[in-house]
C-alpha cells in the first residue's frame, strides 16, 4: 500500500500558511481587501526576529512575516526569492510524536527542539532539502 498510516490524523490540517513581506504597514490592508477580513492580531517574535499579522481564512490562517532586525531569515529570504510564500504550517496535537515520527522516515528538522513561536504555538521546521523545497512548520497549541 502506498500509505502505510493507520493513523492519518497526525497533520490535523493547514494551520496557516506564512507570507514573507517587505512592510506589514503595507500589506496589512491589501490582505483585508483580497480576504474580505481584518487582520485579527500583530505580534511580534523576538526568538526569529521577525513582527506577524494574522488573518482567519475559514479554518486556515494567513501569516504575514516581515523582519524586525537587519539581517533576519525573512530579509534573507526576500533578499534571495522576493517576497511570497515563505512557509505552510501543519497543526498536530502531539509535535514531539510527530519529530520522532518524521525523523524516523528521514526527515530532516532545522530545530528538533520545538520552540515557542507566534500565536501560543510551539513550532519547529523542516529543512525545506527534504521536503521537495517547500519549508514545513510543525505546530502544536499551546494549552
Ligand atoms: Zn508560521
Amino acid at each position: 500500500m502506498y500509505f502505510p498510516y493507520s493513523r492519518i490524523e497526525f497533520m490535523q490540517k493547514i494551520e496557516h500558511i506564512g507570507i514573507a513581506v517587505n512592510s506589514l504597514e503595507k500589506s496589512i490592508p491589501l490582505f483585508e481587501q483580497l480576504l474580505g477580513t481584518l487582520c485579527y492580531k500583530t505580534e511580534s517574535v523576538t526568538s526569529e526576529n521577525v513582527n506577524t499579522a494574522f488573518f482567519k481564512t475559514g479554518e486556515s490562517k494567513i501569516e504575514l512575516i516581515e523582519d524586525s532586525t537587519e539581517g533576519s531569515i525573512i530579509q534573507k529570504f526576500i533578499e534571495k526569492k522576493g517576497e511570497g510564500i515563505h512557509h505552510i504550517a501543519f497543526s498536530t496535537d502531539n509535535i514531539e510524536g510527530e519529530i520522532k515520527r518524521l525523523k524516523s522516515l528521514g526527515f530532516e528538522f532545522i530545530q528538533e527542539i520545538p520552540k515557542k513561536g507566534a500565536d501560543n504555538k510551539l513550532i519547529c521546521f523542516l529543512k525545506p532539502k527534504s521536503t521537495n523545497g517547500v519549508l514545513v512548520e510543525l505546530c502544536q497549541e499551546i494549552v
